[in-house]
């Protein structure tokens, strides 16, 4: 929780004290057990909203700002997880890419190996 919210939280505590009302310890209490969860909520949000802000689409894949590892455009346009791609050889030849989380398989595209 931030600081600000927790010193308004200490101050409205000290001040029920005197009033001795558990029906309203009891509502100040639920209260700052909401906005906790509210403070956890919007982290979490934040950070999905900057993950997300970092992903950009070059066809066929999605790249997340400037790498140069693809990631799984199944995973990422459905559950927004953002899984790098692996690549698939045979003996020294790159013959495409797979999702080590789903069952994605894209087969070997000259674009990201420019
Ligand atoms: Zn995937």
């Amino acid at each position: 929780m931030p600081a600000d919210i927790l010193n308004i939280f200490k101050t409205i505590f000290g001040l029920i004290t005197k009033y001795r009302d558990p029906e309203l310890v009891t509502l100040i209490i639920d209260l700052q057990t909401k906005v906790q969860e509210l403070t956890s909520l919007n982290i979490i949000l934040r950070e999905q909203l900057t993950l997300k802000e970092s992903i950009r689409y070059r066809a066929p894949f999605f790249y997340r700002n400037d790498e140069k590892d693809p990631l799984c455009p199944t995973c990422w346009q459905g559950e927004q997880k953002p899984f790098y791609l692996v690549t698939a050889m045979d003996q020294d030849q790159l013959i495409g890419w797979r999702c080590p989380k789903c069952a994605f398989y894209h087969e070997n595209c000259t674009e990201i190996t420019a």
